[in-house]
């Protein structure tokens, strides 16, 4: 605000580290939480606090915490909630990062019990007296699978456990999981919610209650994110439904196209009909079913890679939500942390190439698939 009162379009970028008191009065209040003040960076920035806020909206909650990436944003969750001997239920198909990070929590005392994205549908055999977390992907990570968050919600609140969604894939354009009944949302806002390729951030979205709980652990640890960054998401919010709504068409029209192609073994995308997670997606996702896809090309990897090599227009990059088209090998890149068996497990061939659409003009991303695929 200027001091005429007009305000600035867009939030100002807040750099200080840390802000001057103006009396040991309103140090107590700002401390005391009874003001909404600055002390120090590490605590809470007002351009990180102005695009909270935002996706606290978004999603439906009551507030939201920003940090540094989405991994941040998935170990805060893990950190903040769970004790050693407690059980962790997640699923093999999220993001290939988790392994890792499950590794420090096995060291920490927690038991972690992995299940395929498919066996949420018998949830009820895996729960433990002490499970106290579901962490899970809908679409996942990267074959897309579907799993039914009011199902899952069901059975969490009947042993107390909590249950976490990365709602990544989907984007709150196409679900909002804590009106299914999940009690938090997690994001690589690196992702759809910045959309271009220029940031990374992670955010959880919960209740005022839970946005103390994180909080505590996102001022203890520092992942608070920069102010630069958190006003490039901001920036990336203002056009973000439309990139949705235009990646999400993408995708559905390429996910036809691919499903007809004889050098295409299988795709994995709800949108499509004949998907085992079409049902359940068509009850929880609204205008559409996301901007990523995941399908087999010919029988090997070679036919992948030659495959990725011909393309034009689409980019071979990992990452995905961008307003360009992304393709990558999740086999060599997301899931490389992962041991080989493991990764073949769920699902995941060597052959599996994972698209993500961006906002080019469908014809265009369509025909480079086509002349891409043709030369395999
Ligand atoms: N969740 C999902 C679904 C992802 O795809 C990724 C990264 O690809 C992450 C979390 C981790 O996000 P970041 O790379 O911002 O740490």
């Amino acid at each position: 605000m200027t001091p005429y009162g007009n305000r600035p379009m867009v939030t100002p970028i807040v750099n200080a580290v840390n802000y001057e008191y103006s009396s040991f009065e309103i140090l107590q209040k700002i401390t005391d939480g009874e003001i909404d003040g600055y002390t120090y960076h590490r605590d809470d920035n007002p351009t990180v606090r102005a695009v909270e806020r935002q996706v606290a909206s978004m999603e439906g909650s009551e507030d939201c915490v920003i940090c540094t990436s989405g991994m941040a944003a998935c170990t805060m969750v893990y950190l903040t909630y769970l004790n050693a001997g407690d059980n962790l239920i997640i699923f093999h198909d999220v993001y290939g990062a988790h392994y890792k990070v499950s590794l420090i929590l096995e060291r920490l005392g927690i038991d972690i019990t992995w299940l395929d994205a498919w066996q949420s549908e018998d949830i009820k055999k895996y729960i433990k007296p002490n499970t106290k977390m579901i962490f899970c992907e809908t679409p996942s990570n990267p074959l897309c699978k579907i799993v039914d968050i009011e199902a899952l919600h069901k059975v969490a609140k009947k042993v107390g456990a909590l249950l976490v969604i990365d709602n990544t894939f989907a984007t709150p354009y196409h679900q909002k999981p804590l009106s299914l009944g999940a009690d938090l949302v997690v994001h690589s806002a690196t992702k759809g919610l910045g959309g271009h390729n220029d940031l990374m951030a992670g955010a959880i979205a919960g209740t005022k209650a839970n946005y103390d709980k994180l909080w505590f652990t996102r001022q203890a640890i520092g992942t608070t994110l920069d102010a630069y960054s958190a006003s490039l998401l901001q920036r990336g919010l203002k056009t973000f439904e439309i990139r949705a709504e235009k990646m999400a068409e993408n995708a559905y029209e390429a996910a036809k196209f691919l499903s007809r192609h004889r050098k295409v073994k299988k795709v994995y995308y709800p949108g499509l009909k004949q998907d085992r997670g079409h049902a359940v997606a068509s009850k929880q996702m609204k205008n559409g079913f996301g901007g990523v896809l995941a399908f087999d090309v010919g029988e090997k990897q070679d036919d992948a890679k030659k495959f990725i090599n011909e393309l034009n227009v689409i980019y071979h990059a990992v990452s995905l939500g961008a307003t360009e088209s992304l393709v990558c090998i999740p086999y060599i890149t997301t899931m490389l942390y992962m041991p080989p068996e493991r990764r073949e497990s769920f699902g995941v061939k060597l052959n599996t190439v994972r698209l993500s659409m961006g906002i080019e003009k469908t014809d265009i991303l369509i025909e480079d698939l086509k002349q891409a695929l043709d030369k395999v």
